[in-house]
């Protein structure tokens, strides 16, 4: 409240970090959730509008807080990214992620990809290919039911070491993503030079579809543009049918959002994705 009225500011969890004693403690806290298995994957569908189909399953950590309850990423992802406990983290949900999906391969249920969350800080980091093909490769699942979402800020900062990044990751068969697609850099360059299978459209562009001209002509031409460079395109934030429906006639092929679901667990995902079709 004291910064006035500050957007970024209305996510930081005040509230949250009061009932920590400081930011020390936070962090002590954290350090111990990620060993102490108090963080846990929530996972939300994305749908194929064509075929009406979950094509994949995007992994979102929670932290589950033995005083203070289930924390949302908003609120401690930061602080990982502060303290570098981003990397342990990062590496506890990529190997979550990467066991849950070979627990669905072993029951034959749920033939999804998984799309994990990099942070820039983690995709910096020297050893970062290495370490997730590793990981990967030690739970034993296709590399290939794997996305890497990553933002344009990620990829700008060092193009070379990008590209090298890139391209050992392809040539496992991981696809990558570019999360929250349009708010960043908007150098557009690098979608030709990098190895990318997806553009994820921003949910503040989706928000306002039905209303806005200008969010509705910028969703327009990232859907096209996906289009034109043979690129699978997401709206991500999709909350009513009528933002479905103007998304339908752009000719958008996947959605995520609260309509179809809400991040929820794996028990939850067995339990209202296991049919075949769904809007
Ligand atoms: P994101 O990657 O853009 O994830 C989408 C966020 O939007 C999720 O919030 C999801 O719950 C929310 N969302 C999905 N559909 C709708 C909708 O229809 N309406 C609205 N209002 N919101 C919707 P969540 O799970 O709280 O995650 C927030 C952010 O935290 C993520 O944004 C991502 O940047 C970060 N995050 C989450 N999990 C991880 C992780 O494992 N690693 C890293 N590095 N970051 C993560
Ligand atoms: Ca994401
Ligand atoms: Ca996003
Ligand atoms: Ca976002």
């Amino acid at each position: 409240k004291q910064t006035g009225r500050n957007k970024l500011v209305t996510y930081q969890p005040t509230s949250l970090k009061h009932r920590f004693a400081n930011q020390i403690q936070m962090e002590t806290d954290l350090r111990k959730a990620i060993t102490h298995n108090q963080l846990l994957l929530y996972y939300q569908p994305r749908l194929e509008l064509s075929t009406d189909r979950i094509i994949c399953l995007e992994a979102l950590v929670r932290w589950n807080h033995p005083q203070f309850g289930m924390i949302p990423p908003t609120d401690f992802i930061s602080l990982a990214e502060e303290s570098g406990l981003i990397l342990p983290l990062g590496e506890w949900v990529l190997r979550e992620a990467c066991l849950q999906k070979a627990r669905w391969l072993a029951e034959d249920k749920l033939d999804y990809q998984i799309a994990v969350n990099i942070s820039p800080c983690q995709f910096q980091d020297e050893a970062f290919a290495d370490k997730a093909i590793q990981i990967i490769e030690q739970t034993g699942i296709n590399p290939a039911y794997l996305e890497f979402e990553i933002t344009e800020s990620s990829i700008m900062q060092n193009m070379e070491k990008t590209v090298a990044v890139l391209e050992k990751l392809c040539a496992k068969g991981i696809s990558i993503s570019i999360d929250d697609f349009g708010i960043g850099y908007s150098s557009l360059n690098y979608l030709k030079e990098f190895p990318i299978h997806c553009l994820k459209i921003d949910r503040s562009f989706v928000k306002n579809i039905q209303s806005n001209s200008n969010d509705w002509a910028i969703t327009h031409a990232i859907i096209h543009l996906g289009h034109a460079l043979n690129i699978q395109v997401v709206a991500e934030g999709v909350e009513e049918i009528g933002q479905l429906d103007i998304l339908k006639e752009t000719t958008c092929t996947t959605i995520q959002g609260f309509l179809l679901s809400p991040p929820i667990s794996a028990q939850e995902i067995e339990l209202t994705f296991h049919e075949k079709t769904y809007i």
